[in-house]
Formats: structure tokens, sequence, C-alpha cells
């Protein structure tokens, strides 16, 4: 249920519905418009009818959600979020591209990569140092060595870290280094690594997993917004299909859906949801005109040594090429392409 104040309403009357929630069992969450304050009252429907909150002469009303979720809904919500990190906003007019290696292999490999990513454009850095693999033999990733190169990297260029985190035992540790956390498509249900995550303090990115609905991929967010973490971006990666031409099919039809059913950023990453780099440049473009609010695209300086990826991920000159078309794409969206704002020399 969503309970939505008069406008102009006092902290004192929000309080006081708040108390009163609160007293009958509910949990409250507090949405703080421009306008109006909304709060979400999650508990027991019939103990808030006999509440009957609407004798209240602030209260505006009372409206149940019957949506599964809560928080993510627009009901709750009804202006997009916009996602705070470090100095940069995702969910705004701007368009973050998120840029680097499937995984962190070495420092010299990662901050090559981060150089010529921050060149040409992106904002935040990209890079697996824990690796959720098909195989056991693959390559498991760097670790907290590779926490360490992302973090010198960040410092060396002014880019963001975005890492992967496929542990709970590991959250405290990859939120020490990262500035946003990625949960990756394999682990979109894995509840305790959600519940954990919406406890870290910084910003998440959320995968689809590969077989999931699009309410399941919101209850999962709804998990870590219940958790108190209201930083949360939605990432399409593409989804399983009978079509075996493609790793994945890119369902960029969740742009629109997402944006209508949510308030939540919605990103996409080209590189998993195609799986051959020579698409990824058109569906990056495709993304953006059907409304994403940035990117997570995999480059590599010597994509034919990629320990993983290797096949879908873009070389810095190709990346560099495609960064030109997408600043022309923003423009006449009408959005424009963040951009680092820290200078370093
Ligand atoms: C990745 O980003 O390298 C990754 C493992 O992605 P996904 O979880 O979408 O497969
Ligand atoms: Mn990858």
């Amino acid at each position: 249920m969503i309970v939505v104040m008069k406008m102009g309403s006092t902290v004192e009357q929000i309080e006081e519905v708040s108390t009163r929630l609160m007293e009958e069992g509910f949990k409250v969450h507090l949405s703080q418009g421009v306008e109006k304050t909304i709060m979400g009252a999650i508990g027991d429907r019939t103990r808030l009818e006999a509440l009957d909150l609407e004798a209240l002469p602030f209260v505006e009303k009372v409206v149940p959600i019957l949506a599964p979720y809560k928080l993510v809904s627009r009901e709750f919500h009804p202006a997009d979020s916009i996602i705070r990190i470090g100095n940069q906003e995702i969910g705004g007019n701007k368009v973050h591209v998120m840029a680097g290696p499937c995984a962190v292999e070495s420092r010299a490999q990662i901050l090559e990569t981060a150089q010529a990513v921050r060149e040409a454009g992106a904002t935040f850095l990209r890079g697996g140092a824990f690796k959720p693999r098909t195989s056991p033999y693959s390559f498991q990733g760097l670790e907290e060595e590779g926490l360490r190169y992302l973090a010198e990297a960040r410092e060396k260029t002014g880019l963001l870290v975005i890492t992967e985190v496929i542990d709970a035992r590991d959250v405290s540790l990859v939120a020490d280094y990262a500035d946003v956390l990625q949960i990756g498509a394999r682990n979109m249900q894995n509840f305790i690594l959600l519940k954990e995550v919406a406890k870290c303090g910084k910003p998440v990115l959320l995968k689809r997993g590969p077989s999931a609905t699009l309410e399941e991929w919101m209850m999962a967010a709804e998990y870590i917004l219940d958790g108190g973490n209201y930083q949360v971006m939605f990432c399409e990666r593409g989804i399983r299909t009978f079509e075996s031409y493609t790793r994945n099919t890119l369902d960029l039809s969740m742009v629109p859906a997402l944006h209508a059913l949510s308030h939540l950023p919605v990103i996409i990453d080209p590189s998993h949801g195609t799986g051959k780099w020579n698409l990824v440049h058109p569906m990056a473009k495709a993304a953006l005109a059907a409304g994403a609010d940035g990117l997570i695209v995999e480059v590599h300086p010597h994509p034919e040594k990629a320990v993983s990826d290797g096949k879908q991920s873009l070389t810095p000159e190709k990346f560099k090429n495609m960064m030109a078309d997408l600043v022309r794409l923003t423009s006449a969206l009408d959005r424009e392409l963040g951009e680092v704002s820290h200078h370093v020399d």
C-alpha cells in the first residue's frame, strides 16, 4: 500500500502517520518527492483498512499496490530515481558508458584499458575480480589483487569502478574497493547475496537472470530496496531463447517496460547480450534509442588473448569509434554523454 500525504504536510504529520503504521506492524519506507511525500507501507492489508488513515486531514489517499513489487514500482516513487555515484548521476539526462574487460587479468591490462576507455569517453571502469564461470576449470579471477588494480586505475583516471560480487561473504571486501557492486545474471535470485548488498551502502547494478521474467527481476530488486538500499540499477544482458547464432537474445523491450513500471535506471549490456563484438555497436545505439540510461560494454586491448569473453570484446579503437557515434546519437535524443569531471594528468 502507499499512503500519499497532502501537499505541504509537515514533518510531524509524516511522523504521526509513520508511527501509527509501525504500531500496526507495518514496515514504512519514505519517498520524499519535490511536491509530495509518499509512504510505502508493507504489511497486513486488513490492518491498514482498520487504521482508516484517510480520515486524517493531511492524508490525501491510501492506494493499494496490486503488483507484488512495491518499492521498485512507479507508484511508490513517481519520478525517475537518480543514482548518485561519486560526482556522477545515473538516471537523469546524462547517459553513462561503463567499459572495460570481462575480467581483471593483470595490472598492466587494467591500467591500459582504463586509460583507453577514459580517453574515449567512458565514465566507469568495469572488470571482474571474482568471475562466475560455467566451468570450474576456467579462470576464476584475481580476487582482492584484482580489486586493488581497479582502485589504482580509478586513482589514475578518475573513472568510477564497477565490479561483480559473487558471494555474500565478499560483499564488504568488494564494497571497500568498488563504487558500484554488480550482481551477475547467475546470481539474480541469490537472495542471501541480495540481502547482503542491501546493507553495503554502495549502489548496485542488478543483471537480469538468463531465464528470469520481468516480474522475477523486479522482485529481486525489491529485495535490495526492502533491505534499505534504494541505489539500484537494472541491467538487461540478454536472455536464453531458441536462437543460437547469438550468445543470448538482447531484450531491448525491457527498457521502456521497466521505465513504465519502475523508477529505477536501466543499463544495457550489448556485449553479453549478443556475444559477438560486431553486434555490440549497433545494439548499443538501439539501446540508447530505446531510452537506456547507460551501457556496460566489454573492451580488451587484445581480445584474441582475453582469458574470458574475447569474442564479444571491442578493441579500444572500435570502442572509440562507437563512442563517437554515441555522442551524435545522444544529442539527437536530447541527452548527453556523462563525462569524467575531475582532472587527471
Ligand atoms: C560479466 O559482466 O562479465 C558477467 C559475468 O556478466 P553476466 O552476469 O551478465 O553473465
Ligand atoms: Mn564477461
